[in-house]
Protein backbone atom coordinates (compact mmCIF):
# COMPACT_ATOMS: atom_id res chain seq x y z
CA UNK A 1 0.00 0.00 0.00
CA UNK A 2 2.55 2.39 0.98
CA UNK A 3 4.43 1.48 -2.36
CA UNK A 4 1.50 2.23 -4.38
CA UNK A 5 1.42 6.12 -2.16
CA UNK A 6 5.10 6.56 -3.18
CA UNK A 7 4.71 5.83 -6.75
CA UNK A 8 1.70 7.93 -7.44
CA UNK A 9 3.82 10.64 -5.93
CA UNK A 10 6.38 10.11 -8.24
CA UNK A 11 4.25 10.28 -11.25
CA UNK A 12 2.95 13.19 -9.39
CA UNK A 13 6.49 14.84 -9.67
CA UNK A 14 7.77 13.61 -12.99
CA UNK A 15 4.00 14.50 -14.54
CA UNK A 16 5.39 18.45 -12.97
CA UNK A 17 8.78 17.86 -14.74
CA UNK A 18 7.61 17.51 -18.00
CA UNK A 19 4.62 19.83 -18.19
CA UNK A 20 7.35 22.58 -16.57
CA UNK A 21 9.54 21.80 -19.57
CA UNK A 22 12.36 20.87 -17.28
CA UNK A 23 12.95 17.79 -19.23
CA UNK A 24 15.63 18.56 -21.99
CA UNK A 25 16.52 16.33 -24.30
CA UNK A 26 20.36 16.40 -24.94
CA UNK A 27 21.21 13.21 -27.42
CA UNK A 28 20.02 10.44 -28.54
CA UNK A 29 18.80 8.27 -25.06
CA UNK A 30 20.70 11.03 -23.26
CA UNK A 31 18.75 13.98 -20.90
CA UNK A 32 18.94 16.47 -18.75
CA UNK A 33 15.89 16.81 -15.88
CA UNK A 34 15.79 20.00 -13.67
CA UNK A 35 14.77 18.49 -10.88
CA UNK A 36 13.92 20.61 -7.34
CA UNK A 37 17.79 19.68 -5.58
CA UNK A 38 19.56 19.95 -8.94
CA UNK A 39 19.93 18.66 -12.55
CA UNK A 40 20.73 15.19 -12.95
CA UNK A 41 21.67 13.00 -16.57
CA UNK A 42 19.31 10.79 -17.55
CA UNK A 43 20.38 8.06 -19.55
CA UNK A 44 18.48 5.22 -21.91
CA UNK A 45 20.55 2.98 -22.86
CA UNK A 46 19.81 0.64 -26.32
CA UNK A 47 18.52 -2.10 -24.07
CA UNK A 48 16.23 0.34 -23.11
CA UNK A 49 17.48 0.44 -19.64
CA UNK A 50 16.95 3.78 -17.67
CA UNK A 51 19.51 5.17 -15.83
CA UNK A 52 19.53 8.78 -13.61
CA UNK A 53 22.48 10.18 -11.69
CA UNK A 54 20.32 11.32 -8.63
CA UNK A 55 21.23 9.94 -4.98
CA UNK A 56 17.34 8.54 -5.01
CA UNK A 57 17.91 6.45 -8.36
CA UNK A 58 20.73 4.86 -6.86
CA UNK A 59 18.71 3.92 -3.15
CA UNK A 60 15.58 2.89 -4.70
CA UNK A 61 16.53 2.05 -8.17
CA UNK A 62 13.12 4.57 -9.44
CA UNK A 63 13.00 8.34 -9.60
CA UNK A 64 11.12 10.84 -10.77
CA UNK A 65 13.37 12.05 -13.60
CA UNK A 66 13.79 8.49 -14.82
CA UNK A 67 9.58 8.46 -15.04
CA UNK A 68 9.42 11.99 -16.30
CA UNK A 69 12.22 11.06 -19.14
CA UNK A 70 9.68 8.22 -19.78
CA UNK A 71 6.80 9.98 -20.44
CA UNK A 72 8.58 12.99 -22.43
CA UNK A 73 9.91 10.32 -25.01
CA UNK A 74 6.52 9.05 -25.18
CA UNK A 75 4.37 12.09 -25.42
CA UNK A 76 7.13 13.22 -27.77
CA UNK A 77 6.50 10.04 -29.98
CA UNK A 78 3.17 10.99 -30.08
CA UNK A 79 3.09 14.14 -31.63
ZN1 LIG B 1 16.68 10.87 -10.57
Amino acid sequence: MSRNYIHVKVMDKAKRLVRDGRVELLDSGNYNVIGDHGTYNVVINQKGHIACTCPGYGAKGNCSHTTAVEMFSKRKRRR
